[in-house]
C-alpha cells in the first residue's frame, strides 16, 4: 500500500471504513448496545491530508493525532473545508504545548499527571476553548507508557475536577502482544467506580474486544489507512 496509486488506495480506504464501521456495528450488537454509542476515531497520525481526503469524502468525521505540530501543519486547511471535523489528541503531551493542543483539539485523551492539568486549566481558562478531557491510565503499568498509575487516579481526577477540565472519561493503550480483554474490564471498572461515562480503548487489532467491553471510542489507524511508514 503507497499514496502513489491513487485511485486503488482511495477506494481501499473506503472500503475499508466500511468494513470497519461493519464490524464496530456486529461487536456492538453482540454486547447489546448501540452503534451510535461508539465513536470511530480514524488515527491519521503520519498520513498526509491526499490519503485523509477519501475518508472525509465518505462522510468520517472524526479523526486522532499524536503529535501537536504534525496536526497544526495538516488540519487547519482541511478543516476550512470541513468544518465538522472533530480532532483528538492521542499522543503524549508536554505541558508547554498545552495552549497550541487547546487551541487545535476538540478532545484530550492523554491527561496523566498534575502538571498537565494544571497547564491545561490555564490554557482553557485564556482561550474559553474546552476540549473534552480524557485521564490517560497506565493500565499494564509499564515504564515507557505514559498514563497515570492505577492508584494515582483519584487523586488525577480530583485535580482535574479542581481544575474545572471537562473531564469525560478514562484512555488507556494495554500491553502489546498479549491479551487485552483483562486491560478492558479492569477501565471499565475504574471509569464506573470515578462516576465517567467514556472510555477511549481498541485499536487496529482488538477493537471489537473493547466494543463489547463497553468502549465508546476506538482509535484506529492502520486497519483503515494501512500500515505506517514506522511505528508512531
Ligand atoms: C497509533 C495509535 C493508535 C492506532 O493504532 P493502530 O494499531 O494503527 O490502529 C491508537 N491509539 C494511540 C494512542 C496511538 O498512538
Amino acid at each position: 500500500m503507497t499514496d502513489t496509486n491513487g485511485m486503488t488506495d482511495e477506494t481501499d480506504r473506503a472500503q475499508r471504513l466500511a468494513e470497519i464501521r461493519a464490524r464496530i456495528a456486529k461487536a456492538a450488537e453482540i454486547a447489546g448496545r448501540k452503534p451510535e454509542d461508539i465513536a470511530l476515531i480514524a488515527v491519521s497520525k503520519t498520513h498526509p491530508a491526499a490519503a485523509i481526503e477519501p475518508l472525509l469524502e465518505q462522510g468520517q468525521r472524526i479523526f486522532g493525532e499524536n503529535r501537536v505540530q504534525e496536526a497544526a501543519d495538516k488540519w487547519p486547511s482541511l478543516k476550512a473545508r470541513y468544518p465538522d471535523v472533530v480532532l483528538h489528541l492521542i499522543g503524549q503531551l508536554q505541558s508547554n504545548k498545552a495552549a497550541d493542543a487547546v487551541a487545535l483539539f476538540d478532545c484530550i485523551h492523554v491527561v496523566d499527571r498534575p502538571s498537565l492539568v494544571t497547564a491545561l486549566g490555564k490554557a482553557m481558562r485564556e482561550s474559553g476553548r474546552r476540549p473534552d478531557c480524557y485521564l490517560q491510565v497506565n493500565i499494564g503499568d509499564e515504564p515507557q507508557k505514559g498514563g497515570c498509575a492505577i492508584a494515582d487516579l483519584p487523586a488525577l481526577l480530583d485535580a482535574a475536577r479542581a481544575a474545572d477540565l471537562p473531564v469525560a472519561g478514562l484512555m488507556c493503550l494495554p500491553p502489546a502482544d498479549v491479551e487485552p480483554a483483562p486491560y478492558f474490564a479492569l477501565m471499565a471498572k475504574l471509569a464506573r467506580d470515578c462516576g465517567l461515562s467514556g472510555l477511549s480503548m481498541g485499536m487496529s487489532d482488538d477493537f471489537e474486544t473493547a466494543v463489547t467491553i463497553g468502549a465508546t471510542h476506538v482509535r484506529i489507524g492502520s486497519a483503515l489507512f494501512g500500515a505506517r511508514g514506522h511505528r508512531a
